[in-house]
């Protein structure tokens, strides 16, 4: 049976930072649909091409494009590990085509974190990752665009998973070693599972 647990919260929160950390951690398969959708963007296909179109101007994908794309990964994924979905499900259309998804196969949504910080610490963490990394669409008007459709598209999550008794809030302030800690806690007080030692590889 896959477990997913899902990774919610604003551009620029920290998703992806505690991601790595956790995977390594608890060695959980992770997907990010930012980071698909950015390789396929890159792949120079006209797929990509389309994509590039939302990315770039801090637009959603359409619901369908996403989720034919991440369903296919979820299934591609082995069946026994925890995977991590980071930046997935962002809309209500996906979050219920994710459950049913999931549920024709016996597989679940086990926990769904979802990180939070202020707005101006959001706004300093991604012009820092503006600097590193270099992303289209981390200027400071294309996350004020990305932040309100974060709170118009994909904050209603949170009382779709709250109403699922799934959600677990967690302040995303502080250092990465502090907002790693918190979350870890709290996938430890609900799931029951320890971080390991040592890799699995087939996660
Ligand atoms: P992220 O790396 O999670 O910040 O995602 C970067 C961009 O990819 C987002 O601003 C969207 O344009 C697109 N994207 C990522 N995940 C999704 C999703 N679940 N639904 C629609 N668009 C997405």
């Amino acid at each position: 049976m896959r477990r997913i647990i899902v990774l919610l919260g604003p551009p620029g929160v920290g998703k992806g930072t505690a991601a790595v950390a956790l995977v390594n951690s608890f060695s959980f398969g992770w997907l990010s649909s930012g980071e698909l959708l950015r390789s396929v963007k890159q792949s120079g296909s006209e797929l990509g091409s389309t994509i590039a179109g939302f990315i770039d101007n801090g637009r959603l994908v359409p619901d369908q494009l996403i989720i034919d794309l991440v369903e296919k990964e979820i299934l591609r994924s082995p069946d026994d590990c925890y995977l991590l979905l980071d930046g997935f499900p962002r809309t209500l259309p996906q979050a219920a085509s994710l459950e049913e998804m999931l549920g024709k196969h016996g597989d679940q949504v086990g926990l769904v974190i979802e990180l939070t910080a202020d707005l101006e610490e959001i706004e300093r963490r991604i012009l820092s990752r503006k600097a590193v990394e270099g992303r289209a669409d981390d200027t400071l008007s294309t996350l004020r665009h990305r932040l309100e459709v974060y709170q118009r598209q994909t904050a209603p999550l949170v009382d779709f998973y709250e109403a699922r008794k799934k959600l677990h809030r967690v302040s995303g302030m502080g250092s990465p070693a502090e907002v790693v800690g918190r979350i870890s806690q709290a996938i430890q007080n609900a799931l029951k599972i320890e971080p390991i030692s040592q890799k699995k590889e087939a996660c």
